[in-house]
């Protein structure tokens, strides 16, 4: 690896793990972290999880598990250009989508309606309580006992209020200060990601066109500059071969107009990214309007599109209505979660009651939570 330059996150300055663990003996402490993260079950779920599409509607599409290595590999190509801690970002960026609950946003918007009463649901909070306290792997401690940096990396916003109560990874929003460079580099790579999959995704769905997409600049830029270099080039390819421009001229631009912040701000530590009164990394002015436009695209053209909010609408209708049933009745949930629910209800009330009930729905991938629904209200489905 190269040097890591000093505004990195150097391992000898972590501020550790939860329950203290020896060193491990041939990897660093962020490699452990990332492998912890591959290792779990959350992990595995996310590629029966979607984004946009339901995953039954194609194999195509992205799920969250291939989503969430793209990340990863947009993440380290970054961090090394700024000789940051790639291993660290690598980890965040695998584990950032972990709390996330089937259906993709339709999904979380309809668990946090169902949770509105019981302190709500907020997939960053669930990742980070995916991984400090839900998965259960080791002896020692519940969840994986990941590092401080990779645990803050993973918690991308908190409201006040969540903040005051989760301790030090939650400082951060009461200081109101920056993540490191590894978190904050994170950010950009997830939405370089999505933005740009969501284009190939809804392409092959036939819900959004090329010819629609000449009104997006970043887009018509690299399809005139590959029409006019290969003008016989059509298909697929032509839009993969725009893509991968789109994609490369994002990143390129991220990792130079954020060299060139951390220059022009004179950071020489973590402290001072930290204390900036913003992100370090980010897009130029130009870039920054150009993604800006990509998203307001798809949320018009995509995320709207009729098929889209059907889907949705469907989805929201499953996860309200195995709230409903579950938390009427935590007997219907299966043994472990009833028994969660037991536990918390008699710690916290109805709150702990609806907390188990959403960490189970939360855990569902979306051909599970079909499933549930159809043996929950399906007479003639098996239970
Ligand atoms: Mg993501």
């Amino acid at each position: 690896m190269m040097d890591l330059a000093p505004y990195a996150a150097h391992e000898g300055d972590s501020r550790g793990r939860r329950h203290a663990e020896p060193k491990p003996a041939y990897r660093s402490e962020y490699q452990r972290d990332r492998d912890r993260i591959v290792h779990s079950t959350a992990f595995r779920r996310l590629v029966y999880k979607t984004q946009v599409f339901v995953n039954h509607e194609g194999d195509l599409y992205r799920t969250r598990l291939t989503h969430s290595l793209e990340v990863a590999q947009i993440a380290r190509t970054v961090a090394g250009a700024l000789q940051v801690n790639e291993t660290l970002s690598e980890a965040i960026c695998l584990a950032h989508d972990l709390g996330h609950t089937p259906f993709g946003h339709a999904g979380q918007d309809a668990l946090n309606e169902c949770m509105v009463d019981f302190g709500g649901f907020e997939h960053n909070l669930q990742s980070l309580r995916v991984v400090d306290e839900l998965e259960e792997h080791y002896a020692d401690f519940d969840g994986l006992n990941l590092t401080f940096e990779c645990r803050e990396g993973i918690l991308k916003h908190c409201s006040y209020k969540n903040a005051l109560a989760l301790g030090d990874v939650g400082e951060r929003f009461i200081a109101r200060q920056q993540p490191g460079l590894e978190a904050q580099l994170a950010n950009f790579a997830d939405e370089i990601a999505y933005n740009n999959h969501d284009v190939e995704d809804g392409i092959r769905a036939g819900l959004i066109g090329v010819d629609e997409l000449a009104a997006v600049a970043l887009f018509d830029k690299h399809f005139g500059a590959v029409k006019s270099l290969y003008p016989s080039l059509g298909g697929r390819r032509l839009v993969y071969e725009v893509l991968r421009r789109m994609i490369n001229h994002l990143v390129t631009d991220l990792i130079d107009s954020s060299a060139r912040r951390l220059r022009e701000a004179g950071a020489a530590s973590i402290r001072d990214v930290r204390q900036h009164d913003a992100f370090l990394i980010g897009f130029s002015a130009e870039t920054a309007r150009d993604n800006r436009d990509l998203k307001s695209f798809l949320r018009e053209n995509l995320y709207k599109h009729y098929k889209v909010q059907r889907m949705t609408s469907k989805a929201r209708r499953v996860v309200r209505e195995l709230f409903d049933a579950f938390f009427a009745d935590p007997a219907l949930m299966p043994d472990e979660h009833r028994a969660a629910g037991t536990r918390w209800e008699a710690a916290h009330g109805p709150a702990g009651r609806a907390r188990a009930v959403s960490d189970y729905i939360a855990g569902m991938t979306d051909r599970y939570a079909i499933l549930e629904h159809r043996r929950l209200f399906d007479p003639g489905e098996r239970t």
